[in-house]
């Protein structure tokens, strides 16, 4: 029977479901897959993303497990496609490539002043918060006063992050040196910024009704920002999501506030303007009033307003990055494909290269809709038999031979079970369920420890 070698770059939710489709598919060839991943873990942003406060949804990190226990599936760790693997090499010992390689890098905001100190993507904050190994180990909190922009679920995570007491973070997996920074700040007001209204905002309800469950932080919102317009009217009566919104947000309104030691502000109709400054660092946010525009956006007002602020968080999306070899859409961080085929430049499918994930679609959507990205994909995978490579060394020693050769100290999957032991164990005399090890090195140490 012919044999598919499937090499899969990325091992975040959207690899790993891709791999998981594809071994459970009907089809008339025996299946091979290799997954490569640059962090010595993997999980992608379910582990380094989502935030450690959610356990239930770092709980998907079980079914994703189950898959890569099968043990159908060959982890090489610690491989970053472009410098340690390249495509010339997958084309010599696979049939066929998926890039699952999602998305890391911050949006850019596009604001005077927006490279001052103390200006940060919430991307990089995210990546200390959940012991990216890449991030320095310390993060700069030291201000009273921030704010946050952006009327995501990542800008809300930010924004509890930060107004969040330390010690309720405690029972999570957060490392000592983010305990630490957290428990240190001065954090007394945390501002979130959205453009539109509180209608038309991205977050999901239950990620906005947890703010106001934060222990000794008062939700701030503003009256004159729920005086509804017909199409926020039309939005609670017709889309249940919005009702659950609304309610909140009318909960909190009536809320007595002043007891608290710290404050989650809301402020929507807010254009950012500007990052005010003093000596280079950041002191205040500029920011225009907006109104309803009438057909579901808004319009400037010409009224400015300002704060006193000493740091900013941009949460105005991610952004994927090019990979080598591989064509890749600049305007929207992606690689150009249709239905999970590459497309080079003549908008042509290019032979046995396939995408799937955040790197396929854009930065949005949860991890569930990797699940879907990656069934289409597959799909092709599949039907595209005859225009797969001929890879002259297509036996599964000849990679492992190659990495060796080359020096990399790559991980395998029982280097990961390693891994995840040693941070349940650093975490069992503190009553926690894990402590994350963070450094490199220590995490290939541990896996491949004998
Ligand atoms: C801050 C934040 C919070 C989120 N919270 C939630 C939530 O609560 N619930 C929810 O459902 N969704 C949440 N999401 C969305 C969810 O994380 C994504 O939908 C999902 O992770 C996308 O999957 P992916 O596999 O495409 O990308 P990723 O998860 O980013 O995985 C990509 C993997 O590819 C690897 N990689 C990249 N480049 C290379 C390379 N050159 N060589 C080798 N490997 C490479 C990366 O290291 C990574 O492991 C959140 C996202 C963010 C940013």
């Amino acid at each position: 029977m012919t044999k598919l070698r499937l090499a899969i770059v990325g091992a975040g939710p959207a690899g790993i479901y891709a791999a998981d489709i594809l071994l459970k598919a009907e089809k008339e060839f025996d299946v091979s897959i290799d997954l490569f991943e640059q962090l010595p873990a993997p999980y992608g942003l379910v582990r380094y993303g989502v935030a450690p406060d959610h356990p239930r949804i770092k709980g998907i990190i079980t079914a994703l497990r189950e898959v890569l226990d099968t043990g159908r599936i060959r982890l090489f760790g610690n491989v970053l496609y472009g410098r340690d693997i390249t495509l010339a090499d997958l084309k010599k010992h696979y049939n066929a490539v998926i890039f699952s390689t999602g998305a890391i890098r911050d949006a850019d905001l596009d604001i005077p002043g927006i490279d001052l100190d103390g200006s940060y993507g919430a991307a990089d904050f995210v990546s200390w918060y959940d012991g990216h190994p890449d991030v320095p180990r310390e993060w700069p909190l030291d201000a009273k006063e921030v704010a946050v922009i952006g009327n995501g679920n990542v800008a809300l995570d930010v924004a509890r992050m930060l107004a969040k007491h330390a010690d309720d973070l405690l029972p999570t997996e957060i490392p000592a040196n983010v305990y630490e920074g957290l428990k240190a700040s001065p954090v007394t007001d945390v501002h979130v910024f959205g453009r539109r209204g509180p209608m038309q905002v991205k977050f999901t309800p239950l990620e906005l009704r947890e703010l106001g469950e934060l222990r000794d932080v008062d939700m701030i919102v503003h009256e004159e920002d729920f005086d509804y317009d017909e199409a926020s009217r039309n939005a609670i009566a017709t889309n249940k999501q919005v009702l659950v919104i609304d309610r909140v947000f009318t909960q909190w309104r009536a809320r007595e506030t002043g007891a608290a030691s710290r404050r989650l502000h809301l402020h929507f109709f807010a254009r950012p303007a500007e990052v005010l400054g003093e000596d280079g660092a950041v002191s205040g946010f500029r920011w225009e009033r907006t109104e309803p525009d009438g057909e579901g956006g808004v319009r400037g007002t010409g009224e400015y307003r300002e704060i006193p602020i000493q740091a900013l968080y941009r949460a105005v999306g991610y952004f994927g990055s090019p990979l080598d070899g591989i064509p890749f859409d600049e305007k929207r961080g992606v690689i150009p494909n249709r239905e999970g085929q590459v497309l080079g430049d003549d908008d042509q499918p290019l032979p046995a290269v396939y995408a799937t994930g955040w790197i396929k679609r854009g930065p949005v959507g949860l991890i569930g809709h990797t699940k879907s990205d990656a069934m289409e994909t597959i799909r092709h995978v599949i039907h595209d038999q005859s225009s797969w490579w001929t890879p002259a060394e297509p036996d599964e020693e000849s990679v492992v031979t190659l990495l060796s050769e080359r020096g990399i100290e790559f991980t395998n999957l029982s280097g990961w079970h390693k891994l995840d032991e040693h941070e349940q164990a650093l975490g069992a005399p503190h009553g926690r369920a894990r402590i994350k090890v963070v450094a490199r090195d220590e995490m290939v140490r541990a896996s491949n420890r004998p």
